[in-house]
């Protein structure tokens, strides 16, 4: 797969590089995974572009040993990137037969994940801090607990916006002394981030 320039991260393009990404798609769309495009997975639930999953996952600069909270597990892809990269992965989802299926796929392809059903809004708080927090479904606002679960140094890396609408794709980071900064990084279109179990809205 070939990605424009702004990716530079050679962690994250060798991960791309060796997870493959049609074994976590529906059947029927296998011919479509190696396209720069987003798919449904079921449930109303989308596989973002990959070039989404890169300029996220070289956003949150973290590399090997470093524990990455990721909030979506959906179809395990983005999960299996960052594991990839030798990170320790911890993967939240609220939609239970999304995580059963990507807990499959993941253990099958040998990547280790622990994953969790449930609202991802209350993070994971008995791993934290983590060095990394990548949320990939849109909140109105950052769960507070998701801040409040990062590691000194380390970045959430979040869309926010409205459901259906434009987003902002943005990283706050927890800077050495402890307060945070925010850097807009794009903008961009994910499911919504909901509430307990398929709130419908
Ligand atoms: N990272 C996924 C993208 C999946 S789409 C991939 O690589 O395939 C976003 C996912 O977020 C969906 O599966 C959706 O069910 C999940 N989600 C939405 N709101 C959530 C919440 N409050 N807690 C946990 N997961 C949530």
């Amino acid at each position: 797969m070939h990605f424009p320039p702004d990716i530079t991260d050679s962690r994250v393009l060798e991960a791309m590089n060796d997870v493959p990404r049609h074994r976590f798609v529906p059947r029927r769309l296998i011919r479509a995974a190696d396209g720069d495009h987003p798919l449904p997975i079921g449930h109303g639930q989308t596989i973002s572009q990959p070039y989404i999953v890169a300029t996220m996952s070289q956003a949150l600069d973290v590399g090997p040993g470093d524990k990455v909270l990721e909030i979506g597990t959906g179809s395990g892809y983005q999960a299996a990137v960052l594991a990839a990269m030798g990170c320790e992965v911890y993967s939240v989802e609220i939609i239970p037969e999304l995580a059963e299926k990507a807990a499959a796929v993941l253990d099958d392809l040998g990547y280790d994940v622990a994953i969790r059903i449930g609202d991802g809004h209350h993070g994971w708080e008995e791993h934290a801090p983590y060095q990394g927090i990548i949320v990939t479904a849109a909140p109105d606002i950052p769960p507070q607990a998701l801040l409040d679960q990062l590691d000194l140094g380390a970045s959430l890396v979040i869309p926010v916006g409205p459901a259906g609408g434009l987003q902002t794709l943005w990283r706050f980071t927890r800077q050495p002394d402890g307060n945070l900064t925010r850097t807009r990084l794009a903008g961009v279109r994910f499911v919504p981030f909901t509430r307990n179990r398929r709130r419908s809205r």
